[in-house]
């Protein structure tokens, strides 16, 4: 793998592969000591999200066990002396794990291990768009956290934003989730929210996802959304996102609010790559959501 720093577009790296590909590695400096990296595990991906600039490439491959453990440990050694130390691995850059489940259980494992790159597994987090039976041998299999990208509260909305809802949606979901997390110690699965102005963040919203989570121990992470060329969303204003954040607080639950910042690359998965010319379709926008894209 070749590398390249990208001043002018912050912490970017980009991993030039042996046949040429290019994926992309983010490393996130926080406040309070944690710098997080976000690494690719695929080129594209096949996911087809609406929202997401990644998924307009389509799939070209998936990454090999190496090439994932590669990106976290060039930036490690990158990172170590001049920023402080990588403290956390996100799989959030291109790519949809599960769909390369294999290299990515092993590379996980890889990375929390004693003889690898030693981070504790609650360090590592995997995050999917929802592909059911992979995310239950995922939690059978590795002890690292995992994060679920929800992004809406009901099928007719997530059918549309991320047609992997159309195969496992939202009942089947979150029931495998409340199903298998009874089995795991002190685990919470941290839900994806990047909001969209008009189409997932009405009160009416919030008020549903309290009662869809209900009984699945988690946290909630809301994301502004950040619009990228092509894109026909818009983020939800501030204000808002405030205001139904303190409707999921009030109801006891735990949630985290990332307002647009220049972190934004890291939203949820994806939101990298470069789509050239053959790009994944565009879905019908369904009808009552015309006036808000
Ligand atoms: S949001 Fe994630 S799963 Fe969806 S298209 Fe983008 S990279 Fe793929």
């Amino acid at each position: 793998m070749k590398h390249q720093m990208e001043p002018e577009r912050g912490l970017q790296i980009l991993f030039t592969l042996e046949d040429e590909m290019v994926v992309e590695t983010v490393v996130i400096p926080f406040s309070q000591g944690r710098t997080t990296v976000c690494v690719s595990s695929q080129v594209g991906c096949a996911m087809n999200c609406q929202f997401c600039y990644t998924g307009r490439m389509g799939l070209r491959r998936h990454l090999s066990t190496a090439e994932i453990v590669e990106q976290a440990v060039f930036a490690r050694r990158l990172f170590t002396s001049e920023f402080g130390s990588i403290t956390n691995v996100v799989f959030m850059g291109m790519g949809e794990p599960f769909h390369n489940i294999e290299n990515v259980i092993k590379a996980a494992s890889i990375m929390v291990d004693e003889k690898g790159l030693q981070f504790s597994p609650r360090k590592v987090t995997v995050s999917t768009s929802g592909l059911v039976p992979q995310l239950k041998r995922f939690l059978r299999e590795s002890n690292c956290a995992l994060a679920v990208s929800l992004n809406a509260t009901t099928d007719e909305v997530r059918n549309w934003i991320m047609p992997i809802n159309r195969k496992y949606n939202l009942g089947l979901l979150l029931e495998t989730l409340r199903e298998e997390l009874r089995f795991k110690h002190r685990y919470k699965v941290l839900f994806e929210y990047v909001m969209l102005a008009g189409i997932n963040d009405s009160f009416e919203d919030a008020r549903r996802l309290i009662e869809i989570v209900r009984g699945i121990p988690c946290k909630i992470n809301l994301i502004s959304f950040n619009p990228h060329s092509g894109s026909l969303f818009k983020p939800t204003p501030e204000e808002k996102m405030i205001e139904f954040r303190n409707i999921l607080a009030e109801a006891g639950l735990v949630v985290f609010l990332r307002l647009s910042r220049g972190d934004d690359k890291m939203a949820a998965c994806g939101q990298l790559g470069e789509p050239g010319d053959i790009q994944a379709p565009m879905l019908r926008v369904p009808e009552q959501f015309r006036m808000a894209v």
